[in-house]
């Protein structure tokens, strides 16, 4: 950054927890900015955005957030002063606040300051917690016939004095929603002015907690009865209370709350370039994923790969167990200036959907392709063929890889070279946050889609969490390693595939209705 430059600080919205909720620009803004500035209310996931790495530099952190003790106003005056410094070292900051800047976020107060300073500034609007921790509650704010307008009021100590009669008289008239924020100490207060000045106590009623994050709560109750149900259940900030007849359709519409691995905290361990898609999968039926890569892929030196592709007119078969030796035969094909023709005439066989569809990618379809996914049912499918005997095979894999598949094929007579091209390495990073994570009991289920990926966990957590919690799998050799290792397998997938594996998760942990 050079001296002379123009800073600019941007006021995002964060949205109201969910990260997918984060605007296209405000992710941009996180990606390429030189600081982020943040709140106590900013999920942190979104701080991972600004690891990734469009800058020269690593992201300038400030976190903000720290709530209570300070005086509030000292502590806002501090921020404004950071926001102005930052921008007049000619920075890009990002101003990273929950929910929409504008909305009880004292954006204002941060505009009005970079604007007192000449400091540019943009405003990027958020997902305001009253309209999203509603929606995710299946609460719509407004709706046909049942409410047409929709009040946000701030509940805070100082906002619901004597003073304030006569703006709650007014809110109660209009009849429509009323949204309140903060203000969980002072629901009593609040709901028994609206109650007097005119809203009908059995007017629905209800309280979220953390609404759009895995762990949120709802409580529904009335005008008169949700602030005692609120105490009872133990809500605490962040809560959104929503007050109208709207909240009566929650009973048709709540729909984040009723995926069925809503609430459950599962672990997902697979290399990370993999991890993604499984724990897409479970994150959309509503768990809370914590990923944590047990293993992750290494190339190993070509050289053998690359003779046994200088070689590929002597094969009759290739055998590929994964789709990272199909990337990594591939990628060496390309260096080598050959594409798919060099496998002409060389029979393909691969275990698993995801291989077979890394090799349609490539151009190939798998001529053989058992329905189970081991190593046996491979050899069971090819021993039913004549082609195998004398037949010389490529088995390119994983170094670490088991024999079964060799030595079978070579029981069937074939000649097989093993050509070693990737190890699944450990990848420590996170280990102890997980161990935590288990020690306190924290995680419900942990995933495996391979032997390795059990071992690379009891290796990174050690032996004791490893068995605190219990175990899926993807199949029956994963389930075998696991039990080996001391884990309580309750959940194997019938179909050994991400998809296959989820919905075997569902079926056992589908929360009763
Ligand atoms: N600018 C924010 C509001 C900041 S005031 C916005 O637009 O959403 C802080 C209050 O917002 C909290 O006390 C709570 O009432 C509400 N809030 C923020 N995030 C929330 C969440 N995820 N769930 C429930 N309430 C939330």
């Amino acid at each position: 950054m050079t001296p002379d430059a123009t800073g600019v600080v941007y006021l995002v919205g964060a949205g109201p927890g969910d990260p997918g909720l984060l605007t296209l620009r405000g992710a941009e803004l996180l990606v390429t900015c030189d600081a982020i500035v943040h709140d106590a209310l900013a999920n942190p996931a979104l701080l991972s955005l600004a690891s990734v790495t469009e800058r020269d530099a690593p992201v300038e952190l400030h976190d903000v957030g720290k709530r209570g003790g300070a005086d509030e106003s000292a502590r806002q005056s501090g921020i404004n002063a950071l926001l102005v410094r930052l921008g007049q070292e000619g920075k890009r900051v990002a101003r990273l606040k929950g929910g929409d800047p504008f909305v009880f976020g004292r954006g204002g107060e941060e505009a009005q300051a970079l604007a007192a300073a000449g400091v540019p500034f943009e405003i990027v609007p958020g997902v305001t917690a009253g309209i999203g921790a509603a929606a995710y509650a299946g609460i719509p704010v407004t709706h046909r016939g049942i409410a047409s307008s929709v009040t946000f009021v701030t509940g805070r100590e100082q906002s619901v004095g004597r003073t304030r009669i006569a703006e709650w008289t007014a809110i109660a008239r209009t009849g429509g929603t009323i949204v309140l924020y903060m203000g969980v100490s002072t629901l009593t207060q609040v709901l028994t002015a609206l109650v007097d000045a005119g809203v009908a106590a059995d007017t629905p009623a209800a309280a979220v907690e953390w609404g759009t994050y895995p762990r949120q709560r709802t409580v529904v109750a009335t005008a008169a009865t949700l602030a005692d149900e609120v105490a009872r259940t133990g809500l605490s900030a962040p809560v959104i209370t929503i007050v109208g007849d709207v909240v009566a359709l929650r009973h048709e519409i709540s729909w984040f709350e009723r995926r069925p691995l809503f609430g459950k905290r599962i672990v997902v361990t697979r290399a990370r370039e993999q991890a993604a898609v499984l724990a897409d999968r479970l994150a959309a039926a509503g768990a809370e994923v914590f990923e944590m890569p047990a293993t992750r892929v290494e190339p190993l030196d070509p050289a053998a790969l690359r003779r046994a592709i200088g070689r590929l007119p002597e094969y009759q078969w290739a055998i590929f167990t994964s789709q990272n030796a199909v990337r990594l035969v591939w990628d060496e094909l390309r260096h080598c200036k050959l594409d798919a023709r060099a496998l002409a005439g060389i029979k393909v066989g691969a275990i698993g959907p995801a291989t077979a569809e890394a090799l349609r990618d490539r151009g190939i379809e798998p001529d053989v392709m058992p329905h189970r996914f081991v190593a046996e049912a491979m050899l069971d499918a090819l021993r039913v063929r004549a082609d195998l005997r004398g037949a010389r095979v490529l088995y390119a894999t994983a170094e670490d890889a088991r024999r079964v598949l060799p030595d079978g094929l070579v029981m069937l007579g074939a000649v097989v070279d093993v050509v070693p091209i990737y190890r699944s390495v450990m990848d420590a990073a996170g280990s102890a946050e997980l161990r935590a994570r288990l020690d306190a009991g924290d995680v419900d289920l942990v995933t495996f889609t391979s032997a390795s990926g059990v071992e690379a966990f009891v290796v990174a957590v050690g032996e004791a969490a490893a068995r605190r919690a219990p175990a899926a799998s993807i199949g029956p050799i994963t389930s075998e390693a696991a039990r080996r290792a001391g884990l309580d397998v309750i959940v194997e997938a019938e179909q050994s595939t991400m998809a296959g594996l989820v919905s075997a998760i569902a079926r056992k942990l589908r929360a009763p209705e």
